[in-house]
């Protein structure tokens, strides 16, 4: 075969020959300023000049693969380079180039440890050896001997955002007990979420689970608590033998929020070494269970070194872990760049109204225009015609302009707010802009076109440089914990504690609440609130007897 260059110089010599000449000549002329700086100053120059040129190189021959913006992208160690098909998962990479820069660093350990789960979930993943093996032992109805892949299957549960939070909870939980994690991915949830690990996959396999058909609640025999009771497990390896190999091939542990605070024994230690002796776990949850896993002191340390600011954990994993499939992250890209993109600030207004409580629409308006009016986030209108109250006629000066991106299953608070802005000149000369992606009217979790809307919007909204959101929802926490901002938190309106005048809070952190802590009755306890003897931990400002991280 012949050589490329070979063929290219044959072809066309005279071409080739003056573009060496150009190349030279740019390259002369490149130099000459350092060849003028060593004539002039010597040896000390020559070193100086020799680093500014090795930099100029670097940066003029591949100013995209610098060091700098290749963390960026990567979120600083978080995201692995080891995925070679971008086309699969545009989100993956596009998606963190969106966001604002994280205030919270990644620390070494919480990206070495995410390297070593790849690695772990790649030997142990789907498809492999050891998967096969693990799966015959599943289905020969015993535990066996402490195996050397052991898994964590998600099933799903309520909204997206509660989703989102148990899925995140989940991943943290088997980073702590070295659990592959593998999801239960139902037809409203496909392809919703990209694959997260290079080179392996995190979807149960179709072959299944026994007994999933069935379906698993919190008294069903295979759940924890069941096994508890009935003695098939106990504290101090007294179940299932010596080394648990004689206990039940799998335990459901069933995290659902009531639950977690009316049933003791979920989040106790001796609780956490029980479990340990199950290879196969099913769990399902609503919440926010990262947190309580900080309760559990044998994962303290590790915590601590993976989150040296503890109010990162949802705002790493988050990032870490859910991309949005190509079909939600075309929604986003076509909506951002479209509309969002070229102002010069963005403000999300997420409203969560939900049936049943029967807020009547003026008063949730009144709160979310108070909020932003006495906490600066827009400003005010004014009576007179638009070209009056803006800027002088013969000025150049571009007028500020702020895209308010309205967030809601309802159309009616995107109406009347882009009434005011569309009608009305601003007092400052700003222009705003109001959009609203979408008003699916209802709550559908069944429909993956309607999921796939709401995750778009998640992520819209994450790609704010501010944030009101509403109180006790799943959705408006997910958002503003991947943009790493803590947002304008609505009161609810029917919260009496904080007085009437109060619109909204800024939270402590910017971690979701987890809104049932468990009990931690454990042996011979008593059931202490955390918050006093925890300094990272507090009381959530929405959901009083909720709790989340801080620092
Ligand atoms: P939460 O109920 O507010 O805690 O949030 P969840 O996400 O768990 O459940 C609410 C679900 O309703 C979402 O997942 C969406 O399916 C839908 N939903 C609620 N608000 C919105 C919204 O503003 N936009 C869209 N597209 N869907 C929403």
């Amino acid at each position: 075969m012949v050589p490329k260059a070979t063929m290219e110089g044959a072809r066309d010599p005279p071409v080739a020959g003056k573009r060496r000449r150009g190349a030279f000549t740019v390259v002369f002329l490149a130099a000459l300023p350092l060849l003028l700086v060593l004539f002039l100053f010597g040896d000390r120059a020559a070193s100086i000049a020799a680093d500014t040129q090795l930099w100029s190189q670097v940066t003029q021959q591949s100013p995209r693969r610098s060091a700098s913006s290749s963390r960026d992208r990567l979120l600083g160690g978080l995201l692995s380079p080891d995925f070679d098909e971008p086309a699969t998962c545009r989100s993956r990479y596009e998606g963190s180039k969106r966001w604002k820069p994280s205030p919270f660093p990644v620390s070494s350990y919480l990206a070495r440890k995410l390297r070593q789960y790849e690695a772990n979930h790649r030997r142990c993943g789907p498809g492999t050896a050891r998967y096969r093996e693990a799966r015959a032992q599943l289905h020969s109805g015993r535990n066996g001997d402490r195996g050397e892949c052991r898994y964590v299957v998600w099933l799903p549960i309520q909204g997206l955002g509660n989703r989102m939070l148990s899925l995140v909870s989940t991943f943290l939980y088997a980073l702590l007990t070295g659990r592959v994690l593998l999801v239960h991915e139902p037809p409203e949830m496909v392809s919703l979420f990209c694959e997260p690990f290079p080179g392996t996959s995190w979807l149960l396999p179709p072959s299944g689970f026994p007994n999933m058909n069935r379906g698993f609640w919190s008294s069903c025999p295979e759940s924890y608590v069941s096994m508890l009771e009935s003695g098939v497990v106990g504290y101090d390896n007294d179940g299932g033998g010596e080394n648990g190999s004689a206990l039940p091939p799998y335990v459901y542990l069933h995290l659902e929020n009531m639950n977690l605070r009316l049933r003791n024994h979920t989040f106790c230690e001796e609780d956490h070494l029980a479990l340990d002796r199950f290879n196969w776990m099913v769990l399902r949850s609503d919440s926010y269970f990262a947190v309580a896993l900080f309760l559990v002191p044998t994962y303290r340390d590790e915590l601590g070194r993976m989150f040296p600011a503890k109010g990162s954990v949802f705002h790493h994993l988050g990032r870490y872990l859910l991309h949005p499939g190509n079909r939600a992250w075309g929604v986003v890209q076509r909506f951002f760049d479209g509309y969002l993109a070229g102002a010069d600030e963005r403000l999300g207004v997420q409203v969560r109204v939900v049936p049943q409580s029967g807020v009547p629409f003026e008063a949730m308006y009144e709160r979310i225009v108070r909020c932003t009016r006495e906490n600066h986030l827009l400003p005010q209108v004014t009576d007179e015609p638009a070209a009056a109250a803006a800027l002088p006629a013969n000025s150049t000066a571009r007028a500020k302009t702020t895209a308010v991106l309205v967030v809601s299953l309802k159309p009616e608070y995107y109406e009347k707010l882009h009434g005011t802005y569309y009608a009305n000149a601003t007092a400052s000369g700003e222009v705003v802009t109001v959009y609203q992606p979408s008003h699916d009217g209802e709550q559908h979790t069944e429909a993956r076109a309607h999921n796939e809307r709401a995750l778009a919007e998640i992520f819209l909204l994450s790609y704010s440089d501010g944030m009101v959101t509403t109180g006790w929802s799943t959705f408006g926490y997910v958002a503003h914990a991947l943009a790493g901002l803590r947002p304008w938190l609505l009161v609810p309106l029917d919260w009496s504690g904080r007085g009437a005048d109060v619109a909204c809070v800024r939270p402590a952190s910017v971690e979701p609440c987890l809104h049932s802590p468990p009990s931690l009755v454990c042996r011979g306890g008593k059931d202490l609130d955390p918050v006093a003897h925890l300094p990272f931990l507090q009381h959530c400002e929405d959901v009083g007897f909720g709790l989340k991280l801080v620092d």
